[in-house]
């Protein structure tokens, strides 16, 4: 155990969320990695998707694609936010499949003298207005996609996770048409991926040969309010946040606490002072959030320091310096979530997850 913080993932709820969602989906499964497999640890998580029915590893950066293939992982790897001027040699080199989203990168890569073929999936806009090719890849030169493998054409979704939105239906159908293009250009056995987790949960229609689940793969919602918790989908939160009281002290009412003096105690009360803060993704704007000891819960009191933040523990508390607190969990005892913490910063749980820091040690159970 270590001595001030530890973030504990549990691999057994990311086999089974990957279940869940392959379920849902009825086709291939792509297991999103990136971002340190948002901030769970990448190669410990890649395996366990795998092991829970992944076929496909998605990631952002080359960088990412190439430590999964250093730890020994075989599994078809896509990489997709590779530029031009990327090092698409050794993506090759090392089996990584690249989306390309501009002919820059398209000819840097068709330029390629290596054993290889490159494989590379299209990316096109369906209406995000982020990476991809635009107009119904027309612009695409026929002579363009000599020399590659066309392994499949994806797209992304903006509004996923707000269901009755029109803008879905619009992509759906967009992403429909660049594909036909396709199709009638002969490249007819195209893996055609959409689906991020919140269409995987709602919209079957767009799962087409493969969906792309990042945050439900790790037991959280993609959005609280129009999707709901965690529980209502079935999903099962693999992070928990914990960390030791470094110090627990009876304080007298009126004690201005932290930086600026924002809050004072109310009352006589006992305070826990948790050695975590923003260096460690902690968000110094946190209002309505805290930690959970001994089945109840403790909120925040003051401003959120680099590396401390202090709760309220309440005077009949029985926390001692040294006990560990849960600052967030899967919710089922009560504690805080990161849906709360996400809440509770103007924020989503994908950012407090994928920002607590790399000086907080990852511990895997099974
Ligand atoms: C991050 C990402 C995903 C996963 O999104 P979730 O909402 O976490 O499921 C899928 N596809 C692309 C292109 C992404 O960037």
């Amino acid at each position: 155990m270590t001595n001030r913080a530890e973030v504990v993932i549990n691999l057994s709820a990311i086999k089974s969320n990957v279940a869940t969602l392959k379920a849902k989906a009825g086709v291939d499964l792509m297991a999103v990695v990136k971002a340190d497999a948002y901030g769970h640890g990448l190669v410990p998580v890649a395996k366990a998707a795998l092991d829970g029915g992944a076929t496909w590893l998605g990631v952002a950066l080359l960088e990412e694609a190439i430590a999964l293939r250093a730890a020994g992982i075989t599994a078809p790897i896509l990489a997709w936010l590779v530029p031009s001027g990327s090092d698409f040699q050794s993506a090759v080199d090392k089996d990584i499949d690249l989306a390309v989203s501009s002919i820059k990168a398209l000819d840097e890569i068709r330029a390629l003298k290596g054993a290889k073929r490159p494989r590379i999936h299209l990316e096109v806009d369906t209406g995000m207005t982020r990476g991809g090719f635009l107009s119904e890849c027309c612009e695409i030169d026929i002579n363009h996609l000599q020399g590659v493998e066309i392994v499949g054409i994806f797209s992304h979704f903006a509004r996923a996770d707000e269901p009755g939105q029109a803008q879905n239906l619009e992509q759906l159908n967009r992403f429909k048409k660049m594909v036909a293009n396709l199709d009638s250009l002969g490249f007819t056995n195209l893996i055609r991926h959409l689906s991020n987790s919140a269409a995987t949960l709602v919209d079957h229609t767009s799962a087409f040969d493969m969906v792309r689940t990042g945050i439900a793969m790790y037991g959280l919602t993609p959005d609280l309010n129009h999707l709901g918790t965690s529980q209502s989908l079935g999903l099962k939160p693999a992070m928990t946040l914990r960390a030791k009281l470094h110090l627990v002290k009876a304080v007298p009412a009126g004690s201005p606490v932290g930086y600026g003096a924002t809050e004072k105690t109310k009352s006589e009360t006992k305070l826990g002072i948790v050695a975590m803060g923003y260096a460690d993704g902690i968000p110094r704007i946190a209002k309505g959030a805290g930690i959970f000891f001994n089945g109840k819960r403790a909120p925040i009191i003051g401003r959120v320091s680099m590396d401390q933040f202090v709760v309220n523990l309440g005077a009949q508390s029985s926390a001692q310096t040294g006990d560990w607190v849960t600052i967030f969990g899967p919710g089922d005892a009560g504690e805080y979530t990161a849906d709360d913490w996400g809440g509770a910063s103007g924020s989503i749980n994908y950012e407090i997850v994928t920002r607590i820091g790399p000086r907080v040690p990852r511990i895997y159970e099974l």
